[in-house]
């Protein structure tokens, strides 16, 4: 694995794998939190943000917290997860939503992803609730556990919507909630609507490497207002008398701060700009090595316009003679930083025994992945110094022509 780059930290010459750019109004919107003094947990750039993050998501309501872990932690609670209950998730993902269902007390299973897109396999769903479910008055029950299955998380890994159709058809047959998790595709659009405002509640984040940036940070989506009112009340510590200190229930202080609000906003005015720039990005590496045998590039569904958050190839070393970590090490010693997909969460220490419907496509992207440089702000020279590094790499070990 390779080690995460401390933003600002970076020696010259190095391409680091994703930054954050600051460049627009940041400076100036915290400064003014700075001199008028609103620095805390709430703001008129808290109540800014939120409207913004509404719009891109096409949803009415939002929700600002302090992380995309605490969002998926509270979209699951205001979802009705309770404990004992069992969620559906992709195993290809990182690790925070699976955490998050785990912190309601609930059980992940594990779906694999498909592999012409690498989402969660909407069909493996679909079989599962079918053949190995009950669904009696209105709740689906595991056959192998007995515990209720309440809820899908669709994790649109790297940018790329999960194929919501048939799932948001599955939800609505068996009464199923559909959390999603968009913290990677902000911007990201499945038949021309954003990501986020298709399912029933959504998450977004907001740390260092995501698109949108604001050091730490996250979103709760929804067209509910009684559920978006709810997780209010739930990340300030369910607070019922602003006088008299009582609280209905045991709350949260998962609240975001109006200094942190303020970077995003001047962050999601650059929303269009970044998005524009990880679509170039992913475009130029598409057409220099997608086409190398044993090299597949980043793919794009024809439902979706992905936000091209990471971008990621495959490499198949039965074809190209290299396996994908010993390219990694080899960039590394140009002071180029990649990185791998995670580790399927079937496999993780973190979630011993759970269930898993498949896993093998999760596996094998998890072996020949590999996520370039990518930052917004990647100029076409370093661009070039990675796409000449990884085909040397690759021409190195392959077999002379004769
Ligand atoms: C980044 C990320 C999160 C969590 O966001 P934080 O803001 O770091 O808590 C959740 N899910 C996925 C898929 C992510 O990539």
């Amino acid at each position: 694995m390779s080690t995460t780059y401390e933003p600002g930290a970076a020696p010259a010459g190095f391409i680091p794998l994703c930054v954050p750019v600051i460049q627009g109004n940041e400076w100036t919107y915290v400064k003014d939190c700075l001199d008028t003094g609103w620095v805390s947990s709430v703001g008129n750039y808290v109540d800014k943000f939120e409207a913004q993050v509404a719009q891109a998501a096409g949803t009415p309501y939002a929700v600002a917290v302090a992380t995309g872990t605490a969002a998926l932690h509270i979209a699951l609670l205001v979802a009705g997860v309770e404990a004992d209950d069992e969620v559906l998730i992709s195993t290809l993902t990182f690790i925070a939503p699976a955490n998050a269902i785990r912190y309601c007390g609930a059980h992940p299973i594990f779906v694999d992803a498909e592999p012409r897109y690498w989402q969660m396999d909407v069909q493996r769903v679909a079989d599962f609730l079918q053949e190995d479910c009950t669904f009696i008055n209105g709740e689906v029950r595991n056959k192998a556990t007995g515990r209720r299955v309440k809820a899908i998380v669709p994790v649109d890994i790297l940018g790329h919507p999960v194929d919501m159709q048939p799932l948001l058809a599955l939800a609505e047959q068996y009464h199923l909630v559909i959390v999603e998790d968009s913290t990677e595709s902000l911007g990201a659009t499945y038949y021309q609507k954003p990501v986020g405002s298709l399912s029933h509640i959504a998450c977004y984040s907001f740390n260092g490497n995501k698109l949108i940036t604001t050091g730490g940070g996250g979103m709760i989506v929804t067209h509910n207002a009684a559920w978006a009112k709810r997780a209010k009340y739930l990340t300030t510590q369910a607070k019922d008398d602003p006088l008299e200190y009582e609280h209905g229930e045991v709350g949260y202080n998962y609240r975001l701060t109006n200094i942190q609000a303020a970077l995003g906003c001047a962050q999601m005015e650059q929303l269009p700009e970044y998005l524009a720039a990880k679509r170039r990005i992913a475009a130029t590496y598409n057409e220099a090595l997608g086409t190398m045998p044993g090299i597949t590039g980043f793919p794009q569904a024809p439902y979706a316009e992905s936000a091209r958050w990471m971008y990621t190839l495959l490499i198949d070393d039965s074809i190209t003679g290299i396996h994908s970590r010993d390219v990694l090490h080899l960039l590394e010693k140009e002071r180029i930083q990649t990185r791998p997909l995670w580790q399927p969460l079937h496999l993780s220490k973190a979630f011993p025994g759970a269930q898993v419907l498949g896993g093998q496509v999760a596996e094998k992207l998890n072996q020949q992945g590999l996520s370039l440089p990518c930052s917004v702000n990647l100029s076409s020279d370093n661009q070039e110094t990675v796409i000449d590094a990884v085909i040397r790499c690759i021409q190195a070990v392959a077999q002379p022509v004769r």
